[in-house]
């Protein structure tokens, strides 16, 4: 089993988006096991984002996450880090597959609207950043069998 964080970045909490991104992960049957909305301070943006340190476009990106209110979530289940990867579409709108959140509501690589964890290992990293342990539901398994087995 694996876990994914998702954050709707501020670009998708200004254009109303919140709804119809989050519709589209839950509609291909994706299970949230967390979800809220924050802000992120520039510290945590840091800590998120700490591999792209040095990179030209890191104090734009930190500046970007931190502009106003995003919507964290996470999501849980078998193979989610390349589901959701995949129904995200790729980190450069403009190549995004028409179909993927990014390719069907975004045109900017600055302003892709969302973030999904690109491996297990980041997932519970950025997990453990975002959320308190009591923050995460267990998810009932008796009516998610489909997904757990
Ligand atoms: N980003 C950017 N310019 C770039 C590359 C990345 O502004 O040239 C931003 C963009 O918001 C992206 C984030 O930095 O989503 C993290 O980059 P990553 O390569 O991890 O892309 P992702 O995993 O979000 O697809
Ligand atoms: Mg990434």
């Amino acid at each position: 089993m694996e876990r994914s964080l998702i954050i709707l970045k501020p670009d998708a909490v200004q254009r109303g988006l919140m709804g119809p991104i989050i519709s589209r992960l839950e509609q291909r049957g994706l299970r949230f096991a967390g979800l809220k909305l924050m802000r992120v301070d520039e510290a945590l943006a840091r800590r998120h984002y700490a591999v792209h340190e040095g990179k030209p476009f890191f104090a734009s990106l930190v500046e970007y996450i931190t502009s106003g209110p995003v919507v964290v979530a996470a999501i849980t289940g078998n193979n989610v880090i390349a589901t959701i990867r995949n129904t995200v579409g790729a980190t450069n709108p403009s190549q995004a597959a028409p179909g993927t959140i990014r390719g069907d509501y975004a045109v900017e690589i600055g302003r892709n609207l969302i973030h999904a964890s690109d491996s297990p290992e980041n997932g519970e990293k950025e997990l453990a950043l975002f959320f308190a342990p009591n923050e995460l539901v267990e998810l009932e398994r008796s009516t998610d069998r489909w997904i757990y087995e």
